[in-house]
């Protein structure tokens, strides 16, 4: 019998790979289309980064409220958040909520990985080949493979004989991990790293963290989400959609006159109190005490001795407290972390810190790290070494255009697409929260919904006016690339060797992976190009006429 989801010949309208917040939203978008559309997914269910997370602290570091869909006014007055940053169990359930509420999983294929996509021209058709060999094709390919969901461990001799257990933060186990008793070794000092090792810490024997870099962290403040705070947000839900919407980081700050300020320009004492204050209302708040976090390094520097003060404070030995206070890199220019007890934690006697500036981690032992000249002991590691990031999904996946061009050859020397939504010569592949899109800066769900949306008109522009095919051209690409690159050199984030510039992966191009101009601003350039029928793109009809906007 044929899948309803499926034409006679099998062809589908479009296959979008991945079934994280992304994925899910475009499904909902081109169902109300009516289009025959098929998501593959390598996880065993939806959610994406919330599937796989699973480690101990794991939650949302961009408070709940705004961490979630808009598109739904019911959805959003019903679902009840906890807490004022909500833990991973509970933005998976939201995740599987909104699969229940709009009936998502009937086109969802789960524990399916897609290994290619090749665009054959002749039929003008994406045909897409999973790792177990099956085979679709489709007219359009959506990549919704995320950001931030290609978990990379480095590569240290010595892992297969390690005689205890191991783990990345990305790729948790389901049925959780048991700290109880044992000498846990966890390698990094990012966010994942910064949640988890307190909670790990309450339970284990003994924890030792290995630090090469250490990162800025503010407070998060969590705590459970007043109900009375609750309703009195979702009564105003669509304002503060809609500022989350007009805003360049996808986030609400309480903005007044002074926060438009440079840092440096405002008096000492006055500084100092609204330092205070934006560290006492948590998160990402302090980064927006000023305008010039990551644009004037004199600012910078006082953000970051602001924070290194505080360290000092929370942690009882000094000498420990300099080793964790971060001096490699202007801050926020990697991202800010964002804790519960974090500094904290190291005055606990059962957690100790090694600081690998002089003496890298070089091996794993059958018994445990070895770093420098010395043997640490421990039963579990925990790789807390992030991801492949932004580009990392989508070129684990062989992608093939016009002519057989490869993708990972075209972005050998770095990531160039247009408006990280497509790319010249491949027509048809859309990728949400591309690389050169500022995605990863923003609230992601701000992002994931623009974009969403912006792809969901472009196909309804194409459907309505008989074109067929879509593709940037080249010169529309370069300009974009360029644009993304001046930008963000007039930044301090060049500075820090960060997975935001491809620095966190040997080899990898140093570029930089998105645009850090903000969601207001490429919003605007957007909407620009579709209000000008999709200017940069090639629109073609399958009688072959084309016009280049
Ligand atoms: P993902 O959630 O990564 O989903 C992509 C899906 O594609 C995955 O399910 C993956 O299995 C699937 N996939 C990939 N490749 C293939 C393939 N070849 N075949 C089949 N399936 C494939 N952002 C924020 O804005 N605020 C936060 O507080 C925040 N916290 C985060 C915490 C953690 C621990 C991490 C890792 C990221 C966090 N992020 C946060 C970023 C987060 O990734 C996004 O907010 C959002 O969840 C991304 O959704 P997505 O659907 O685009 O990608
Ligand atoms: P990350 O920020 O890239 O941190 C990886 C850590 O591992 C860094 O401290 C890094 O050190 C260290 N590392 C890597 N290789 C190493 C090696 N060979 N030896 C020693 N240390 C090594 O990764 P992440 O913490 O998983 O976070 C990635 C991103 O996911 C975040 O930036 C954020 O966007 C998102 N995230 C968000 C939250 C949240 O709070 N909601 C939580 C987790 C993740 P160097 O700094 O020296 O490279």
């Amino acid at each position: 019998m044929l899948k309803k989801s499926e034409s006679a010949d099998g062809v589908l309208d479009v296959i979008i790979v991945g079934a994280g917040f992304s994925g899910m939203y475009m499904l909902h978008r081109l169902r109300q289309m009516d289009l025959r559309v098929k998501v593959l997914e390598a996880g065993g269910d939806v959610g994406g980064t919330w599937y796989w997370n699973r480690y101990p602290g794991a939650r949302c570091d961009v408070e709940s409220m705004s961490y979630s869909y808009s598109f739904d006014d019911d959805l959003q007055q019903e679902w009840e958040w906890k807490e004022r940053y909500a833990p991973q169990p509970e933005i998976l359930d939201y995740a599987s909520h909104v699969a229940d509420r709009f009936d998502l999983r009937r086109d969802i294929q789960f524990d399916t990985r897609v290994a290619g996509a090749t665009y054959d021209e002749a039929a003008n058709l994406w045909h897409i080949e999973t790792e177990g060999g099956e085979r679709y094709s489709a007219k359009y390919c959506i990549m919704a493979t995320g950001c931030l969901s290609a978990p990379r461990k480095p590569d240290l001799p010595g892992l297969d004989a390690f005689r205890g257990e191991w783990f990345h933060t990305g790729l948790w186990p389901h049925d959780g991990v048991d700290f109880e008793g044992r000498r846990v070794g966890v390698i990094g000092t990012g966010s994942s790293a910064i949640q988890s090792i307190p909670v790990i810490a309450e339970t284990a024997d003994h924890v030792t963290v290995f630090q090469r870099t250490a990162h800025y962290s503010v407070p998060a403040w969590n705590g459970p989400l007043d109900p009375e705070v609750q309703n009195a947000y979702k009564a105003k839900y669509a304002e503060y959609r809609q500022r989350m919407k007009t805003s360049e980081s996808g986030i609400l700050y309480d903005t007044h006159e002074i926060n438009l300020k440079s840092a440096a320009a405002v008096p000492q004492d006055l500084r100092q109190e609204q330092f205070e204050l934006r560290w006492k209302q948590g998160g990402f708040n302090f980064q927006n005490t000023f305008a010039d976090v990551t644009s004037n390094q004199e600012s910078n520097d006082l953000y970051a001795e602001f924070v290194r003060n505080k360290i000092r404070r929370m942690v009882d030995d000094p000498d420990l407290a300099e080793k964790l206070c971060p001096t490699d890199f202007p801050i926020a220019t990697k991202r800010l972390c964002v804790d519960t007890n974090y500094y904290a934690t190291y005055n606990r006697d059962n957690v100790t810190l090694v600081d690998l500036k002089t003496s890298p981690v070089t091996r794993i032992t059958p018994d445990g790290i070895q770093a420098g000249d010395t043997q640490y002991d421990v039963d579990l590691i925990v790789f807390a070494t992030g991801f492949d990031a932004v580009t990392g999904a989508l070129l684990k996946i062989d992608i093939r255009g016009r002519a057989e061009r490869s993708l990972r050859d075209e972005w050998e020397g770095g990531p160039r697409t247009y408006l990280g939504l497509a790319m010249a010569g491949f027509p048809n592949l859309f990728t949400i929260t591309g690389p050169g899109s500022p995605s990863i800066f923003t609230n992601m769900f701000v992002s994931i919904e623009q974009h969403v949306d912006w792809i969901t008109d472009c196909l309804r522009y194409m459907a309505t006016e008989g074109y067929d095919t879509a593709e940037a051209t080249e010169d529309a690409q370069d300009k974009w690339a360029r644009h993304v690159r001046e930008v963000g050199e007039k930044t301090l984030y060049p500075k820090a060797n960060s997975w935001y510039m491809g620095a966190n992966v040997p080899g990898k191009p140093r570029v930089f992976l998105a645009f850090v101009a903000g969601h207001k601003t490429y919003t605007q350039a957007c909407d620009e190009v579709a209000a000008n029928g999709y200017e940069g793109f090639t629109l073609t009809r399958a009688a072959a006429s084309a016009v280049t906007l």
